[in-house]
């Protein structure tokens, strides 16, 4: 089959491997039928997830077809339809029977596929603890709907979950890429007052304009003083940091209230100073990230309702075999880029 591989640092290909088999009783093996690029992978690439594994199958979003399972898997049979979780967890162990799955203390706990273990960038995947891998898709939800709620969904979706989002907040999304939009669609089911996304690319800004006039935008330039006039107690009473750089994360806490949530989705590349004596007497609640991605079933009934729809994240679709012409795109965010679905 053919599956997309990280061969060493800077150097991804299109290579033939054999189509994976069941090695242990709770697997099970899907025949991928929609996948997706996500800037993991590009951090993949370019040496900066150093767990990552020369000769893995990269690619983590997916949906498809089961085609074979192990003894042990009763959640689901050959021919159903899955989202495929982007992190393997056993369900048995401390952090996973607390909800916290990120760090499950299997061996290949947390972010394996497409990373140390062969992912979905290929026809077919191997989907360890496939009972907590997989969750069914309804027969009315399509496969472009149910993309991303595996990865970047879950991740909105964990994220706003922990930040205990309120009718009477004001809520702060730094960065609206597409994790970023994600995080925005499920901050808007929790109703909150506003929502204000900071966001500095004029395509991006255009895209939220275009499909969630609700949504209040500022730029970085900006945006404190946005903030200010648009919130009742002197800033965001939570804040969602997205963007990830030195500066979006300064702002987040500036842009904080006394007393205010900041939680931390974005991935850093380098450490960051947590400048404490500025921030003394402002009293925050700093969360931070690792999505734990354990709520795909109940994500997949808000599509089932029409209350998330994440399709209008798709702007171009590429075969397999298409699919370093489609990484180019990606990387070098060309032609208005958000995500790429590959069939
Ligand atoms: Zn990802
Ligand atoms: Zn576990």
């Amino acid at each position: 089959m053919l599956a997309y591989t990280y061969i060493e640092k800077g150097k991804f290909g299109l290579t033939e491997k054999p189509k994976p088999k069941i090695t242990d009783a709770r697997d099970a093996i899907v025949r991928v039928t929609l996948g997706s690029i996500c800037t993991s992978d590009l951090h993949i690439k370019h040496g900066s997830v150093p767990r990552a594994i020369p000769g893995t199958t990269v690619g983590h979003e997916m949906v498809g077809v089961v085609e074979e399972v192990g003894t042990g898997v009763t959640s689901v049979k050959p021919g159903d339809r899955v989202t495929v979780n982007v992190e393997t967890f056993c369900g048995k162990c401390f952090f996973c029977q607390h909800g916290y799955v990120n760090n499950c203390t299997d061996l290949n706990g947390g972010w394996a596929l497409g990373c140390r273990i062969d992912g979905g960038q290929a026809e077919y995947v191997r989907v360890p603890y496939a009972d907590q891998g997989l969750n069914r898709i309804p027969d009315t939800v399509s496969d472009e709907q149910a993309l991303f709620v595996g990865d970047i969904l879950a991740t909105g979706f964990w994220a706003t979950r922990i930040s205990e989002i309120t009718e009477k907040d004001t809520v702060l999304i730094i960065g609206a890429g597409p994790t970023g939009i994600c995080t925005l669609l499920c901050s808007m089911l929790k109703n909150p007052k506003h929502i204000i996304v900071c966001e500095k690319s004029p395509e991006r800004v255009r895209f939220i304009r275009e499909h969630y006039p609700d949504v209040l935008i500022t730029t970085p330039d900006n945006c404190k003083e946005f903030v200010l006039k648009n919130s009742d107690h002197g800033g965001a009473d939570v804040v969602l940091e997205v963007a990830g750089s030195e500066d979006s994360f300064q702002m987040a806490w500036e842009c904080a209230r006394p007393n205010a949530t900041v939680t931390i989705v974005a991935l850093y590349d380098k450490p960051l100073l947590f400048p404490l004596p500025d921030m003394y007497g402002k009293n925050l609640i700093f969360k931070t990230g690792g999505v734990d991605g354990c709520d795909c079933a109940e994500i997949l009934q808000l599509i089932e309702e029409g209350k998330i729809d994440t399709t209008p994240l798709i702007t171009h679709r590429f075969a397999l075999n298409e699919i370093e012409e489609a990484y180019r795109v990606f990387e070098n965010k060309l032609d208005g880029v958000i995500k790429i679905a590959i069939y």
